[in-house]
């Protein structure tokens, strides 16, 4: 069962064996597996379900649909774009088919830099077998090599260079050039195609267009997810729950760290979000006289591992791959202004492009945005164990630590027009709303013995200071006249 958000007509209270966060090449094999091993699976996707008839072969409209940020996600400093897919299927869906396996020195190195066990080539070659069989991964055929592709092969050949023709996940191949704005002839082996379906012949239930917002997890444990139905333009319609004792984060490189953060959750080591890795790559081009149409074919099927040798260093060398783009990504990337630029634009059918994808040994890191909307964190005194305690509140500012025994955070949170008094239980993690939503309730302050707050509400008008129990009840006003607020306690 896949169910789209314009679908859904109310808040979804769900509840699974296992929960599964993303439906790209992690999340639907993993789903696939567990619904067939007899789990009760929910697998969640931020992006939309589309098939072969929404592929229009157009830019303009693809890259906005398909695309994480609408295509133009990049790093802080805007040097380095990213491209991540957000759909059901995930990156797979336009991406370029492609098919290695991890190279032995990779995951040698993965074991003695990083202590991964049991991930050895012995150890996964059944699953490499079982997953290329689903995908149909096979050589590309010699007559498969477009003008572009062989052109490169042709120059290295000359120069002596190392390269060869790749395995890819193709069946039936039109050749048509369009797999980065999704295959519209069901030819490319995406999870789309593969993988989701089986999921859901295997009773895996799919719900597209929910992001998950807030991974909760109480004493230790993963509880439940939490999220939005959204529209086609990502508006939020509804709410949902999904509870389930096991939860697999599957959302990409950078989402997935960004749930984590965003939910205060699994940075005991403060590492989450820290050492990612992009695929830095320089594009080169070059205008030859004769007409290539790059852009016709299979866009990239030749492979050059000339300068990248793992066995005698995984750290470090790059590959040399062949790529073209299509127009509006093209006119982007090349020099120049005006007249001369389309002079430029003139040459794109004579184009052909080289990708230098480097082996990225300089690392970055995963934030989520905190702008705008204030939210409470707590972390160690030592800074480290950072973590997000606020999640339900457009605004929440003002936090205060109560003082022993007890071990609670107050602070004023806004769910509506004003703000409400909120205290959030350390130990639990529960957050009780301690002011009934009369006014704009702001800036709590325990007594010393922990037992009172008292705090300023704007309940008959002018700002008066209040005081309360810790839990809400005895409500008294102190002041009487003129504007009072930031309320504090004498020893
Ligand atoms: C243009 C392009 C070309 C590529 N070419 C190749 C290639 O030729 N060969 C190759 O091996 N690899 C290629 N890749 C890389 C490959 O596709 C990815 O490495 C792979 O898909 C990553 O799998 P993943 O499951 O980690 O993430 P993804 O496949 O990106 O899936 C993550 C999913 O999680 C969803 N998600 C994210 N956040 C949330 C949230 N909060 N709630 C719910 N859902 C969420 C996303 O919408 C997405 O569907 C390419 C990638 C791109 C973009
Ligand atoms: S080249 Fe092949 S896989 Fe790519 S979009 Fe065309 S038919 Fe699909």
């Amino acid at each position: 069962m896949i169910v789209t958000g314009d679908q859904i007509d109310g808040d979804l209270a769900l509840t699974a064996d296992v929960c599964v966060i993303g439906t790209g090449a992690g999340g639907s094999v993993i789903a696939k597996e567990l619904a067939q091993a007899g789990r009760d699976v929910v697998v969640l996707e931020q992006g939309g379900h589309y098939t072969k008839d929404d592929f229009t072969q157009r830019e303009d409209e693809m890259m906005p649909l398909l695309y994480e940020d609408m295509g133009q996600r990049a790093t802080v400093d805007q040097t380095i774009m990213i491209l991540q897919g957000r759909n059901v299927g995930g990156s797979t869906v336009h991406n370029l088919c492609y098919c290695f396996r991890t190279p032995e020195p990779i995951l040698e190195q993965w074991r003695t830099d990083y202590g991964v066990r049991d991930m050895l080539g012995p150890d996964l070659k059944p699953s490499f077998e079982r997953v290329e069989q689903m995908l149909k991964v096979k050589p590309i055929r010699p007559d498969e090599v477009n003008a572009l592709n062989n052109k490169i092969r042709v120059g290295c050949e000359k120069l002596g260079y190392s390269g060869f023709v790749t395995n890819h996940n193709r069946e039936n191949c039109t050749q048509s050039g369009f797999c980065l704005l999704g295959c519209p002839f069901d030819a490319k082996q995406s999870m789309l195609i593969t993988y989701v379906p089986a999921a859901v012949q295997a009773g895996a239930r799919l719900y597209a267009n929910c992001p998950v917002r807030r991974i909760v997890a109480e004493a230790g444990r993963v509880r439940r997810v939490e999220g939005e139905v959204v529209d086609a333009l990502g508006r939020p319609r509804h709410r949902f729950t999904v509870t389930a004792p096991v939860v697999v984060l599957c959302a990409g490189a950078i989402n997935s760290p960004a749930l984590l953060l965003s939910s205060g959750i699994a940075n005991g080591n403060g590492r989450v979000g820290q050492g990612l890795h992009l695929h830095p790559s320089v594009l080169l081009s070059g205008i030859f006289d004769e007409d290539i149409y790059g852009y016709r074919g299979i866009p990239q099927s030749y492979y050059v591992d000339e300068f990248i040798v793992l066995e005698r260093d995984p750290r470090s060398g790059y590959i040399l791959m062949p790529v073209y783009g299509f127009p509006v990504m093209t006119a982007t990337q090349l020099p120049s202004f005006g007249a001369a630029h389309f002079e430029i634009m003139k040459q794109y059918h004579r184009m052909v492009g080289i990708l230098v994808l480097m082996h990225d040994q300089s690392t970055g890191a995963v934030t989520v945005d905190r702008s705008g909307r204030p939210q409470i964190w707590v972390m160690d005194t030592d800074g480290l164990n950072v973590r997000r305690i606020t999640f339900n509140d457009s605004w929440a500012d003002r936090a205060t630590w109560s003082p022993a025994p007890y071990n609670e955070i107050a602070y004023a949170g806004q769910s509506g027009p004003g703000f409400d008094i909120k205290i959030y239980d350390v130990a639990t993690g529960q957050t009780r709303v301690v002011t009934d939503g009369s006014g704009s309730n702001e800036s709590p302050a325990f007594s010393p013995n922990g037992r009172h707050i008292a705090f300023s509400s704007s309940r008959l008008g002018k700002t008066q200071i209040f005081t309360m129990a810790r839990d809400g009840r005895g409500l008294r006003q102190v002041t009487r006249t003129g504007n009072n607020t930031f309320p504090n306690w004498s020893n």
